[in-house]
């Protein structure tokens, strides 16, 4: 760890002269006087123990502060020796304390009495559960049904260990929420440059550009965030592409507001003016791009020259005139020119970032993601000061020595062959590929993961998890308790951000650091003498932490080893025995370069360096890495003899022409190009009260889930309701406040309006953070969800809430004091499948129609026909072009998944 006090290098500001944290040395005793006890000047003596967020995937640094006079944790700051937080968090990390404390969490296993959903549990002990988990997976493993077991996550918050597990296991089961998330944009990412997400350095440049809502919540929202404004201190101007005016843009020295969808035309039209006005790097074109690959393709008779290639490219992009781009996406004039200006002045300097907004919400909407790349190509602004790296520069992931071999399975429920380019697994379709391959999980795995409330479509999940034919047994491993968790078989209380062990990385900024989540109270009786030799029991109740789950669950899976995976989490010192998180974390962190000489220099262990810092900054490989010299001719040759590294794509180069699309049936994806949304303006119709829905966007305060059980972050928002225009407004005669009721084409759902001059006219929006409920009391978050009664009519369900939030009785006086009543609307439910042909990326948003509410309509009714959505989403199916592509392959072998398996898996 460098020394921040005097970090000139990285010209980072001393956290210590901004009074951040307590510094390390004063850890073992920090002293604070008890406002509570104001005027008396009390002490209090705390002890503080790095740990790590887990609100979401920032992986922000947190410092616990344990009250040593009665042993507990009494809040969270920021933990200032953090490269990526720096000491600094958003308000989701210290409201980490409210979920601890939180009355309602779940301290106990439990296991379903009586009907699946029918609300009833008994406790059961952790050894219990995993026997009979253990068991079964067992039992399938033997039977050769490894199909059957499937892992799906929401919010992963680890880097490395249940992706080995399921590779241990030889199971091709991991599912995630990625799908639903972020797919498309990596889609566009990866077919670009090789890695799947950008990381900006927004610290050091000089234009930024962002076409979401990135400051406030995106990935990575606090890390990013404060590069963002230390930019904008030094002069960097920034642009957000935003159609809602989200507290991003109002941080933004032009907000711009495109009709949803259009924004692939937009940054077309940007491009062409950079083409056409000669402001273009041609060294970085001519060495780092295809673009020799893309004449002899497209121009084979032409003379092979770059020049003769970027004319190709104006002429490619012809009509995204600044005038079509003003008319397709109703911008406002000069928008081109602007963009186009800051761009070029920032040159090499020019930074932006993609994430959810258009590339989630369209069809076609990945395209968005190689535009902007063709954009930072034309400027060689990529992998330098103030550029775009790929993300994989920017991250570490640690390993333990031993690592189980890629398995050879292919698991069509989860990459079914109509999706051969599908960037993540088509986790949201589980209930229509179950049904239409009759197939089945056996166990189900649900972790930190809410598909009934956060997926699109959730009575589709309902329905499947009401049939033992298709889910044989569902296991919800969640901290809290959630909608989905209500059709558990098991529901297993898992660690919170300080009861638990867990490595993260993540692409906060130009460099790479790890940081370590530990259990804070276990860690706290260590340092006070004792040996724990596990987690539980040191957290509340009987909150178990995962890894010591996972390893004992592997343990009951294999219990005498012949299924040969029991072997990766075994103790190195006591063979056949499970290994202990020191003796795991011991391995991980002795692999991490410069990690144990950091360590020596203090005196520690890797480990031990790791428990007293919370992270490491591990040496940085530089930028412009793709200009490293080879070793030898298997590099990039970008002069003759001249060989360098290159990108890790098939050509080595930025693929701005993209052969693979055309060969798996993608023409008009073979070079960044628009095509028009399912929600394009031409198709509403809009003097009938056809509406843009955009249900994509997050609140800053609030977590998917599980930000209903931390009170302060409740406090702060509890309602979603429909943003308008006030030009709509007038039309539907609405007011702020106004019952609506807005139609999909599966159902309807009835939020309160917001008029506001923050929307574009012709498009409504609504969060998805909001609009939590429950069937049955007791099941927690009482102040955050509303109690509903569900009507069943064949394939019709209408969800009617009979209570809202209401102050209850706890153990927290808090709980009192709860003065809302309404818990807005989920909306996500009333929302067909919608899945994209190429990258598989749900795409959110939705063409409405609005009436005002009619006679009997409640706040908050939901109404959905799944025999609807099964239509909706063989529609979008036809849209697709299955496999086998060329070669009988299943995918095109360098389209890497998170679990990758072998070459063989590939193919049918
Ligand atoms: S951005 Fe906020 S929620 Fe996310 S890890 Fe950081 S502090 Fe936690």
């Amino acid at each position: 760890m460098t020394d921040a006090k005097t970090d000139q290098a990285t010209g980072r500001t001393s956290p210590w002269e901004l009074a951040i944290g307590p510094e390390p040395a004063d850890w073992d005793d920090w002293v604070e006087y008890d406002g509570g006890a104001w005027p008396e000047r009390k002490e209090i003596h705390y002890r503080c123990i790095p740990t790590i967020c887990f609100n979401c995937e920032s992986g922000c640094g947190l410092l616990a502060f344990v009250d040593k006079s009665s042993g507990e944790i009494a809040k969270f700051e920021g933990n200032p020796l953090h490269p990526g937080s720096r000491g600094r968090l958003c308000a989701k990390g210290p409201a980490t304390i409210n979920q601890v404390n939180d009355s309602e969490r779940i301290l106990k296993p439990l296991k379903r009495k009586g009907p699946r959903g029918g609300g009833e549990w008994e406790e059961v002990s952790w050894d219990e559960a995993v026997a009979d988990i253990g068991a079964r997976i067992g039992k399938a493993l033997r039977e050769e049904r490894h199909d059957e077991i499937m892992y799906h996550v929401g919010r992963p918050g680890e880097d490395h260990f249940v992706l080995r597990m399921l590779q241990a296991w030889g199971v091709d089961a991991h599912n995630s929420h990625t799908n639903v998330c972020s797919a498309s944009a990596r889609l566009g990412f990866s077919l670009s440059f090789g890695a799947d997400r950008p990381s900006p350095d927004y610290a050091n440049a000089k234009f930024i550009l962002l076409i979401s809502a990135h400051l406030e919540t995106g990935h990575y929202f606090n890390p990013h965030a404060q590069r963002i404004i230390e930019a904008k201190n030094n002069g960097a101007r920034i642009a957000v592409v935003d159609t809602r005016l989200s507290n991003t843009s109002t941080h933004a020295d032009r907000w711009i507001s495109p009709w949803p969808g259009s924004e692939g035309a937009m940054l077309l039209a940007v491009a062409r003016l950079l083409l056409t006005s000669g402001r273009v790097d041609k060294d970085f074109m001519r060495r780092w791009t295809n673009w020799a690959d893309c004449l002899a393709s497209k121009d084979p008779e032409g003379p092979q020259t770059l020049e003769r290639y970027l004319e190709l490219l104006a002429e490619e992009y012809a009509e995204y005139t600044p005038e079509y781009a003003m008319a397709e996406c109703q911008i406002e004039e000069g928008t081109i020119e602007y963009l186009a200006d800051r761009i070029a002045e920032a040159g090499s300097a020019f930074t932006s970032h993609l994430w959810r907004s258009t590339a989630a919400g369209n069809l076609g909407g990945w395209q968005v993601a190689r535009i902007l790349m063709l954009l930072h190509s034309l400027t060689g602004s990529v992998g330098t000061k103030g550029g775009l790296n790929p993300n994989s520069w920017d991250k570490f992931v640690p390993k333990p020595s031993l690592n189980p071999p890629p398995n050879s399975r292919w698991n069509e429920r989860l990459w079914p062959k109509e999706w051969p380019l599908a960037h993540y697994e088509m986790s949201f379709l589980l209930p229509h590929l179950l049904r239409e391959q009759d197939s089945k999980v056996d166990v189900y795995f649900t972790r930190v993961y809410n598909p009934v409330w956060t997926n699109p479509d959730g009575c589709s999940w309902i329905e499947m998890f009401e049939h033992a034919s298709r889910i044989g047994c569902h296991v919800a491993l969640t901290p809290t308790w959630n909608e989905t968790a209500q059709w558990a078989d098991y529901v297993l209380p898992v660690g919170l951000a300080p009861e638990r062990h867990d490595v993260m990385s993540q692409e906060t900024h130009a460099a790479t650091w790890i940081g370590f989540r530990q259990p804070v109270l276990r860690e706290y009786e260590r340092l006070k003498g004792a040996n724990p030799q596990t987690t539980l029991g040191f957290n509340p109740g009987e909150v178990w932490e995962e890894a010591e789950f996972w390893i004992a669950l592997t343990h009951a899976i294999d219990p005498d080893g012949s299924l040969g995976i029991a072997k990766y989490f075994e103790s190195p010192d006591r063979p056949g025995e499970p290994a202990t998180m020191d003796e795991y974390w011991s391995d991980v962190f002795g692999n991490v370069p410069g990690l144990p000489e950091a360590a020596e220099k203090e005196g520690q262990s890797p480990l031990e360096y790791m428990r007293r810092h919370g992270a490491f900054e591990v040496p940085y490989a530089g930028r412009e890495r793709y200009a490293t010299q080879a070793k030898d001719a298997s590099g990039l040759e970008v002069e003759p003899g001249d060989f360098r590294a290159g990108f890790k794509t098939l050509s080595k180069r930025i693929e701005i022409f993209s052969p693979v699309m055309g060969e798996w049936g993608f023409d008009e994806g073979v070079l960044p190009s628009y095509q028009r949304s399912q929600v394009h303006w031409s198709a509403m119709d809009l003097a009938a009260g056809d509406r843009a829905l955009l249900p994509t966007f997050r609140l800053p305060t609030l977590i998917h889930t599980r930000s209903a059980n931390a009170k302060w972050l409740q406090e702060i928002s509890h309602t979603n309701p429909l943003w308008m225009n006030p030009g709509d407004a007038a039309q539907f005669g609405l007011q702020t406040g106004d019952l609506v009721r807005v139609h999909t084409q599966i159902g309807y759902f009835i939020p309160r309006v917001w008029v506001t001059e923050g929307m574009h006219p012709g498009v409504v929006a609504c969060s998805h953070h909001v609009g939590r409920w429950r069937m049955f009391s007791g099941s927690g978050a009482t102040g955050a969800s509303s109690l509903v009664d569900i009507e069943r009519t064949g394939s019709r369900f209408l969800f009617r809430a009979k209570q809202g939030a209401r102050p209850f009785s706890s153990s927290d006086p808090d709980s009192e004091r709860v003065f809302w009543k309404e818990t807005g609307v989920n909306q996500n439910m009333t929302f067909p499948v919608q899945p994209d042909p190429a990258s598989g990326m749900h795409c959110w948003h939705q063409k409405v129609n609005i009436k005002r509410a009619q006679d009997g309509d409640r706040y908050g009714d939901i109404s959905v026909d799944t025999a609807l959505s099964r239509e909706i989403y063989e529609q979008w199916k036809g849209a697709t072009h299955p496999a086998p592509g060329p070669g009988g392959l299943r995918r095109p072998l360098h389209m890497h998944r998170p679990l990758r398996p072998t070459d063989d898996a590939y193919r049918f």
